[in-house]
């Protein structure tokens, strides 16, 4: 078994979504359904079979989630959409009984997130990282700020599916744990150049603020020649770029080298 689930699980409590911005365009949400077959629409959310999970025990009464994982946390639909609203609360009251894992979720949709949070939520749950989801400078300008004026007590922006140069610098401080950047995946994806996540990379140097590029995307660009990046290569060979920064420096524990599988990341 890969030491990748040693660490991380899944938890995708509902499932579909509703188009926002310019980086839902090629979804991967989307992209799965249509591949799989799905005979609902990817844009009608609905609840999944695994709701319950992070509570859910197995025969010996033992978590079925151990102890001190990552929940990558709605990763087929966005943990702040309007249509979840309802469903929300009790995935707050299983996300704080479980104090002792990681939720990790990450969004589009960062203007709600005053009106989903708990009653009992004051400066942040603990046990519950927030990735801010920004894929060009329009959605950098107006969702960062946004962000920065939340009470979480873990923040990251997400770079993802990048699809224009993006200039982070005023929205990095000692607040921000990690800045992850990558690019588009799927046979219509949008290219993502080089020079872009450079440059991303030195305003993170710069901020003392983590770095990580975790997907070259599909259509990769770099010295000014377009290269085709097989899926399953995408992650790996961001990877082996070796540019990451400082990873691990905050509460984030990634301590491991990435061998995370093809789905583990929608853009
Ligand atoms: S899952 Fe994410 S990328 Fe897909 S439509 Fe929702 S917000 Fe957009």
């Amino acid at each position: 078994m890969s030491e990748h689930w040693q660490i991380y699980a899944d938890w995708n409590p509902w499932h579909g979504c509703t188009k926002i911005s310019p980086g839902c365009k090629y979804c991967y949400v989307y992209r799965q359904d249509e591949m799989y077959g799905s005979e609902l629409s990817s844009s009608e959310c609905r609840k999944t079979g695994n709701f319950y999970l992070p509570i859910k025990k197995k025969r010996d009464k033992s978590w079925k989630i151990e102890s001190g994982k990552i929940v990558f946390t709605c990763f087929t639909s966005d943990f702040l959409l309007k249509d979840a609203d309802q469903w929300r609360p009790e995935c707050w009251e299983m996300i704080k009984r479980r104090s002792d894992l990681w939720f990790f979720f990450f969004t589009k949709r960062i203007d709600r997130f005053m009106e989903c949070i708990p009653d009992d939520w004051d400066d942040g749950y603990n046990n519950v990282i927030v990735g801010c989801t920004v894929e060009n400078q329009e959605m950098a300008d107006y969702r960062l700020p946004i962000f920065l004026s939340l009470p979480i007590k873990h923040k990251t922006i997400i770079v993802s599916p990048i699809i224009t140069a993006v200039n982070l610098t005023s929205y990095l401080n000692e607040t921000i744990e990690e800045v992850s950047v990558g690019g588009e995946s799927g046979v219509n994806a949008r290219p993502c150049n080089y020079d872009w996540i450079l440059d991303i990379r030195n305003q993170c140097v710069e901020k003392e603020v983590p770095f990580r590029f975790h997907q070259t995307g599909a259509h990769f660009i770099k010295d000014g020649k377009m290269y085709r990046v097989q899926r399953c290569y995408q992650l790996s060979q961001a990877h082996k770029a070796n540019i990451d920064y400082k990873i691990g420096s905050y509460l984030v524990p990634e301590k491991i080298k990435f061998e995370w599988k093809d789905s583990d990341y929608h853009d």
